[in-house]
């Protein structure tokens, strides 16, 4: 028989490994999948140190995991796209064909979203995970599981400059130096931004940024007031400013100062969650400026595929990005490690790579 060891968080920072019921194909659309790596994520680990992420709460435990890669072991009696062998970039959050939001081309705001380690649904962190036809990508030869792992931190990038609409010739400040801030630096540039300032207060992450070619340049904002970040910021551009800004913080001065130096007319994304509401929000240069202000949550109609896509045309290289790998058996140990921020991205392997005992 076979088994499907699972890491699931039981409450706050207590991990254990269950052998949960291998499941099975819900639907002739459906595709089984074993899972080889999978990325740990900041809400993977904000569940972990705190039972929560913005509005979702754990109410049971739940397996952990939303960024995976791995290989098709068996399809449903309907899969066209698929074959047992192949190799996939998991989507991991499936939305309900019915809702308004699918039919109307967004799929990634559906309501009844059951999306991999959001409480109540189970993550990817197992042996067999099972997912519709069309929320399997496939992997070229040509990239690694461990890329594919980062497909989805990337399709969030994707997401988000397209929100943007960023395009050849854009000038673009990106607000933060995490995974998120750092993906969307190197798509804005893969999709011909010329000059991509990035910022951030942890200065290894900004200098990582210049030297893998994410950003083409770079500002520590080192704990400044919203005035003085906007005058070091706007010297940085030689007189002219950014067309679009990206928040990947949700950090108040981030955003304000974004806000103000943003040009007439220019572009602003929101990506980063912190609190839900703001202060000083800068509505006047808004409307007085025609600044074009959206959000961005996500993925959605193709953002995966073009993840993919810029991996395999090397017009983005993710794997300097990945600084830190643990076994499947160790997967606790790599969540205790992510507390010490030290790592850009954690990277747990198996457990179908491995002769698990589990
Ligand atoms: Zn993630």
């Amino acid at each position: 028989m076979q088994n499907n060891p699972s890491v699931v968080l039981r409450g706050t920072k207590d991990i254990v490994f269950e052998n949960r019921p291998v499941p099975h194909l819900k639907d002739p659309h459906y595709v089984k999948i074993a899972i080889k790596e999978t990325g740990i994520c900041g809400s993977d680990f904000a569940y972990y140190a705190t039972g929560a992420c913005g509005s979702f709460k754990m109410e049971k435990p739940m397996v952990l995991g939303h960024e995976s890669s791995g290989v098709i072991t068996e399809v449903g009696s309907a899969v066209k796209t698929l074959k047992v062998g192949d190799r996939v970039a998991c989507e991991p959050g499936v939305p309900s064909r019915y809702s308004y939001e699918y039919k109307s081309g967004h799929y990634n705001l559906c309501p009844y979203m059951a999306f991999a380690a959001t409480p109540p649904y189970d993550g990817t962190l197992c042996r067999y995970y099972v997912l519709p036809e069309d929320f399997c990508v496939k992997l070229p030869d040509t990239v690694s599981f461990e890329e594919g792992a980062l497909v989805e931190p990337l399709s969030v990038a994707v997401h988000a400059n397209r929100r943007a609409e960023v395009h050849c010739g854009d000038r673009l400040l990106v607000m933060g130096a995490g995974p998120v801030g750092l993906f969307i630096a190197g798509v804005g540039r893969a999709f011909g931004a010329m000059k991509v300032i990035i910022v951030d207060r942890v200065q290894p992450r900004l200098e990582f940024a210049v030297k893998n070619g994410f950003a083409t340049d770079y500002y520590n904002s080192d704990n400044k007031s919203t005035e003085d970040l906007a005058k070091y910021i706007n010297q940085k551009w030689d007189g002219e400013s950014p067309t679009v800004a990206i928040d990947a913080t949700g950090a108040p001065v981030c955003i304000r100062t974004a806000l103000q130096v943003i040009c007439k007319g220019g572009r602003y994304v929101q990506v980063g969650n912190g609190k839900t509401t703001l202060d000083k929000f800068p509505i006047a240069r808004i409307s007085e400026n025609e600044i074009n202000v959206r959000g961005s949550f996500r993925y959605g109609v193709n953002d995966y595929e073009t993840a993919v896509g810029l991996i395999a045309t090397k017009k983005i290289n993710v794997k300097p990005l990945i600084t830190h790998r643990f076994s499947f058996e160790h997967a606790a140990e790599a969540y205790e490690f992510f507390t010490q921020h030290k790592a850009i991205k954690i990277i747990i392997s198996g457990p179908s790579s491995l002769k698990s005992k589990l």
